[in-house]
């Protein structure tokens, strides 16, 4: 468990939690959202288990990718929109956060997470090392911490939305 350094997933079908395939650089991926309360799954990356999540698949390059919801069967272009999409089929909730997509029961525990968010971070890039600042929430931020994904807004390819850059 001390090795956090990423290796890149060597199968062709491989189950994936949420916040790993946010950060995820693999090209020529599909995801299927799946879920199960009755047993869990093991993401390849972290090795936690989850209940709700992705069954990653490669595909041949030639080929779309086309990301499914299992739950509803709807499918999406962008693994970001069935992430998004995904959440909601993992709790009842009513107001979400607008940028994580986290569920909350009252607005109120909304707010709270926004002003968590709104905290400007002294950040460290795991690749240049440089120091910057952003914003994240918070749940976001710990996986990101957990998983070594912090990247500055150059060492940063995609996935725009983790970090918000600050620049002063
Ligand atoms: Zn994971
Ligand atoms: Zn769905
Ligand atoms: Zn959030
Ligand atoms: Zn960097």
């Amino acid at each position: 468990m001390a090795e956090r350094n990423v290796s890149p997933v060597e199968k062709n079908v491989y189950y994936i939690c949420i916040p790993c395939a946010r950060v995820s650089r693999e090209p020529r991926t599909e995801f299927l959202y799946v879920s199960s309360l009755e047993f869990p799954f093991t993401c390849e990356i972290c090795e936690q288990q989850f209940q709700h999540g992705l069954l990653a698949k490669r595909i041949n390059p030639n080929n779309a990718p086309t990301h499914r919801c299992s739950a509803c069967d709807e499918t999406f272009q962008r693994p970001s929109e069935l992430f998004s999409h995904s959440m909601g089929h993992s709790g009842d909730w009513e107001y979400r956060c607008e940028y994580c997509y986290l569920g909350f029961y009252s607005d109120s525990y909304r707010e709270i997470h926004l002003i968590q968010r709104s905290l400007i971070r002294d950040l460290t890039c795991v690749r240049c090392l440089r120091p910057f600042l952003g914003k994240s929430c918070p749940n976001v931020y710990s996986d990101l911490v957990r998983l070594n994904k912090i990247f500055c807004g150059d060492c940063c390819i995609g996935s725009k939305n983790i970090i918000e850059y600050v620049t002063q």
